[in-house]
C-alpha cells in the first residue's frame, strides 16, 4: 500500500476557496536564528526549499517583527526588507510551485529584550527583563497599522499569507488576559474590550491584503496560566476572528512563562490535539493543531479523529526535511524522527543568539554549509563503535558512496543511547536507533556486532580510513571506600544489573545523575506514553478546561518510597547545566518526588555507615545503603592509541575524541562534518 493510501487524510488537499493547500502537513513556525544574520535569507531560502522538495504542504517562517518595538532583530516594514524575503519565497516556489509559504508576524510585546518594549499595561512578565511601556491610544493605532503594513510587505515579498501570533505571552495575547491588561479604556476591562486589539489587527490586515491571501491567527487554545483564558473566552475569540477575516485558526498551548511542559520529550505525542478538536467544532474555518506530532501515523490519527484540518510539525521538519515525501512513498521507517530533546533547536533559540539546528540532523539550518555530496573516489572505511558518533559517521560516509564497515563489541547498535532509551520519558530515543538501523540497510553498511576490535584485527584489512568512535568509560572518583559493596555504577543501575536500596546517594548531578534519579524514583507508566498520567503529573484538566486549563488543578505526583539525595561538588544550583528549555521540568519533577538536591558537597569516604561528606564544610554522614556513581566520563582511547602507535591512518570522533561536556548533539554533529569531508 502506498503512503498516500495509508494516510488518506494527511494527503487530502485543503480547499480554502481562493487557493488550495496540497496536503495537511504544515511546517510550523520556528525561529532559526538565521533571520537576523546578514546571509540569513540565502540560508533560509535553501532551508525552506529543501522542505518544499520534501513534500510539505505549507511552511510558516520564523517570527518577523512588524516594527522596532516588536523586539526581534528581524523586522519587515519596508520594501527593501521585502526584497530580501523574496529570495526565500522564490526559492520555495521554484522548489515546488504548489507549496505555500506564509510569514509569521511576531510582536513580542512585553517580552522584547529592550526597554522600549510595549504592552497594554506596565505588567512585567516573570520571564521578561523589563517592565513594558503602557501603550497610549496613538501607540495602539501605530501597532495595528504596523501589523497591516507588515502583512502588505509580506505579500509584496511573494508570501502566500501571514500568520499572526496571538499567544505565548506576546503582545496580542497580553491584551486578552486580565492579569496583563489592566486598562479601563476601550482596550481593556470587559472581554469584548480586551479582544478589540487582536481583532482590529486581523481586520486591518484583511482590509490591506485583500481576500486572496492566507491569514492565520495563532490562538492560545489552552494557555496553561493560572487565571488564564477560560474555554468560553477561547471560543468567543475564535468566532470573532472568523468574522474578522482569518482563513485558518492555529492552536497553541502555552505562554512561555507557564509551568507546564508542552513540547519536551516527556510530553506524550499529540497530547493537546483534543483541545483543537473541541475548538474545531465551534468554527467553520480550518484549524491547525500542533505539539509533539512527529510521525505520519500520529498526524493521520489526529486527522481521522477530527481533531484538526491541518497538522503542524515544526521540529520534525528540522529532523527530517523529507518527512512528508517519505510518508507518501511508504518509507516511514526511513524518517529521522524528532525526539523532542530541544537540545539543538529551542535550547539554542532561548539560550542566546545561537543558530538553530537539530541533534539528529545537523544539516538543519546549515544546508548551505554541510553538504553530503557524492564522494570523488570511493574509500574503504572502518568505523569502530556504533554509538551516535559512529552511526552518524557511517551513515553519512555510506550515503556519499564510501564502502563502510561498522564494528561494535555490543550485540546491538546505539552505544549509550541504549541506556538513554530506558529512562522514563526518553522513549523517543528508540526512534533514532530504528532510523540508524534502517540507514545501515539502505546504505549497505557492513555491520559487525559482537566484535570487540583490537588494533591487530584491522591491520590486514587495508582500510583507507579507520575511524575510532569507541566512546567513553564512566569515571571512578578517587574516594576512600569506592570499592565498598554499596557502591554501584550508573550503567549497572540502568541495565538492572545492580540492586538499588531504599536510601540512595547519587554522586554527580549532571544529565546522567538526573536521569538515574528519574529512573529510580519513577512509579508506574511514563508520562510520555499516557496523556492522563501526563495531565495528572502536571496539573492539566483537559476535560473541564478551567481557566488556562490549569487553574486550581494541583499536580499529583507519587512521592518515591526511596530516599534519594542527588549530590554535586560545585556550589552552583543543582541541575543548572541541564537544557535551557527542559532542565526546569526535571528539577521540578524530582523535587515533587522528594529527591533532595545538595551542592557544595565534598566526598570523604564510603563505609558501612554510609557516605561521609562535608557539606558547606560541615561534616555529615549520609545514612545510605546505595551510592550510585554518576561522576562523568573519560574518553576510551585504548584502541586509538594502539592503532596510532602501529602507524595506521586513524581519526577520532565523539566521546573517544573528547568526553568533557559530550552529548549526542556534539557527537553526531562532529561525525557528520567529518564524514561529509572524507
Ligand atoms: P558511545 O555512545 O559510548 O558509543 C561507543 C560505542 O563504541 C559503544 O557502542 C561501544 O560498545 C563501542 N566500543 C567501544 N570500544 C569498542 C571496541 N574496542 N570495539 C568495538 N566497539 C567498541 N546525550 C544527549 O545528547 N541527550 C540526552 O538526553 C542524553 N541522555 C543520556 C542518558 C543516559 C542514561 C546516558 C548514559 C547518556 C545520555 N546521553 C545523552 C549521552 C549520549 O548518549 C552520549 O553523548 C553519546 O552516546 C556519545 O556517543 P559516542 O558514539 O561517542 O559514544
Ligand atoms: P556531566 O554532565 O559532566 O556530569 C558529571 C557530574 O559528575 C557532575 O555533577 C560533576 O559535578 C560530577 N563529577 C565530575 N567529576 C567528578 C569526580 N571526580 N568526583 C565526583 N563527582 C564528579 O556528565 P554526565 O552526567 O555523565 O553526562 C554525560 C553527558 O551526557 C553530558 O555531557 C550530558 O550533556 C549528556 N546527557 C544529557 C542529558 C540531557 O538530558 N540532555 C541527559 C543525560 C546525559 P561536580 O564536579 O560539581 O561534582
Ligand atoms: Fe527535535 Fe531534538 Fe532535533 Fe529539536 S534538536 S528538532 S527536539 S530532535
Amino acid at each position: 500500500m502506498s503512503g498516500t493510501d495509508r494516510y488518506p487524510h494527511l494527503f487530502a488537499p485543503l480547499d480554502l476557496g481562493f487557493t488550495t493547500i496540497k496536503n495537511r502537513a504544515l511546517m510550523g513556525s520556528m525561529h532559526t536564528g538565521l533571520e537576523e544574520r546578514e546571509d540569513g535569507h540565502l540560508r533560509m531560502a535553501e532551508f525552506f526549499a529543501e522542505r518544499a522538495r520534501g513534500g510539505v504542504g505549507m511552511i510558516i517562517t520564523g517570527g518577523i517583527s512588524p516594527n522596532e518595538e516588536g523586539g526581534l532583530g528581524a523586522k519587515l516594514s519596508t520594501s527593501e526588507e521585502a526584497a530580501r524575503h523574496k529570495v526565500i519565497t522564490d526559492a520555495v516556489h521554484a522548489a515546488d510551485p504548489d507549496t505555500k509559504i506564509c510569514m509569521q508576524i511576531l510582536h513580542t510585546g512585553p517580552l522584547a529584550p529592550h526597554d522600549r518594549c510595549v504592552a497594554p499595561s506596565p505588567v512585567r512578565s516573570r520571564i521578561a527583563r523589563f517592565v513594558p511601556n503602557e501603550l497610549d491610544e496613538a501607540g495602539i493605532e501605530k501597532q495595528i497599522a504596523d501589523h497591516a503594513n507588515c502583512a502588505a510587505r509580506a505579500k509584496e515579498a511573494g508570501y502566500d499569507g501571514v500568520e499572526v501570533i496571538g499567544s505565548a505571552g506576546y503582545l496580542l495575547s497580553t491584551f486578552l488576559v486580565e492579569k496583563t491588561n489592566l486598562r479601563t479604556d476601550q482596550w481593556g476591562g470587559t472581554y469584548e474590550n480586551r479582544m478589540r486589539f487582536p481583532l482590529e489587527v486581523v481586520r486591518r490586515i484583511r482590509a490591506t491584503v485583500g481576500d486572496d491571501f492566507i491569514l492565520i491567527f495563532r490562538i492560545a487554545a489552552m494557555d496553561m496560566l493560572q487565571g488564564g483564558m477560560s474555554w468560553e473566552e477561547v471560543v468567543q475569540l475564535a468566532k470573532e476572528l472568523e468574522k474578522a477575516g482569518v482563513s485558518i485558526i492555529s492552536t497553541h498551548f502555552t505562554w512561555h512563562e507557564s509551568a507546564v511542559p508542552t513540547i519536551a520529550t516527556m510530553v506524550p505525542r499529540a497530547a493537546f490535539t483534543s483541545v483543537t478538536g473541541r475548538l474545531r467544532k465551534e468554527v467553520s474555518v480550518p484549524c491547525i493543531t500542533s505539539n509533539r506530532i512527529n510521525m505520519p501515523d500520529v498526524a493521520e490519527e489526529v486527522l481521522v479523529n477530527g481533531d484538526a484540518d491541518i497538522v503542524s510539525m515544526a521540529r520534525p521538519m528540522l529532523a527530517d526535511a523529507e518527512l512528508v515525501k517519505k510518508a507518501a512513498e511508504g518509507r516511514e521507517d526511513e524518517i529521522n524522527t524528532c525526539i523532542g530533546c530541544n537540545q539543538a533547536c529551542l535550547d539554542h533559540t532561548f539560550g542566546g543568539n545561537q543558530e538553530v539546528s537539530c541533534l539528529v540532523n545537523p544539516r538543519a539550518c546549515h544546508e548551505t554549509l554541510l553538504k553530503y555530496e557524492p564522494a570523488k573516489a570511493q574509500k574503504r572505511i572502518a568505523i569502530v563503535g556504533a554509538g551516535p558518533a559512529g552511526l552518524g559517521y557511517a551513515t553519512v560516509a555510506a550515503e556519499r558512496g564510501h564502502k563502510v564497515t561498522l564494528y561494535d563489541s555490543a550485540s546491538e547498535i546505539g552505544g549509550q543511547f541504549n541506556l538513554a532509551k530506558r529512562i522514563p520519558g526518553k522513549e523517543e530515543f528508540y526512534e533514532t536507533l530504528r532510523y540508524y538501523s534502517k540507514m545501515i540497510d539502505v546504505h549497505d553498511i557492513d555491520l559487525r556486532l559482537n566484535a570487540r576490535v583490537s588494533a591487530g584485527m584491522l591491520q590486514n584489512e587495508n582500510y583507507d580510513e579507520i575511524v575510532v568512535a569507541t566512546g567513553i568509560e564512566p569515571r571512578t572518583p578517587n574516594v576512600e571506600g569506592i570499592d565498598h559493596p554499596k557502591v554501584v555504577r550508573y550503567v549497572d543501575v540502568i541495565t538492572g544489573k545492580a540492586k538499588v536500596g531504599k536510601k540512595v546517594a547519587i554522586m554527580g548531578a549532571g544529565g546522567i545523575g538526573f536521569d538515574v534519579a528519574e529512573l529510580i524514583t519513577h512509579e508506574g507508566k511514563s508520562s510520555a506514553l499516557d496523556i492522563d498520567v501526563f495531565a495528572k503529573e502536571w496539573g492539566v484538566d483537559f476535560e473541564n478546561h478551567p481557566r488556562g486549563g490549569v487553574t486550581g488543578v494541583e499536580p499529583v505526583i507519587a512521592k518515591s518510597d526511596r530516599e534519594v539525595m542527588l549530590l554535586q561538588r560545585k556550589t552552583s544550583s543543582v541541575g543548572r547545566g541541564l537544557g535551557k528549555t527542559t532542565g526546569w521540568t526535571h528539577r521540578l519533577t524530582l523535587a515533587r518526588r522528594g529527591v533532595k538536591m545538595m551542592n557544595g558537597v565534598e566526598y570523604l569516604r564510603i563505609d558501612d555507615e554510609g557516605l561521609h561528606v562535608l557539606i558547606q564544610n560541615d561534616p555529615q554522614t549520609l545514612d545510605v545503603d546505595t551510592v550510585i556513581i554518576c561522576a562523568g566520563q573519560e574518553p576510551l582511547r585504548t584502541l586509538f592509541d594502539e592503532l596510532e602507535a602501529s602507524g595506521a591512518k586513524v581519526s577520532l570522533v565523539g566521546g573517544a575524541y573528547e568526553a568533557m561536556e559530550l552529548d549526542a548533539k556534539r557527537a553526531i554533529n562532529q561525525a557528520s562534518y567529518l564524514a561529509a569531508a572524507v
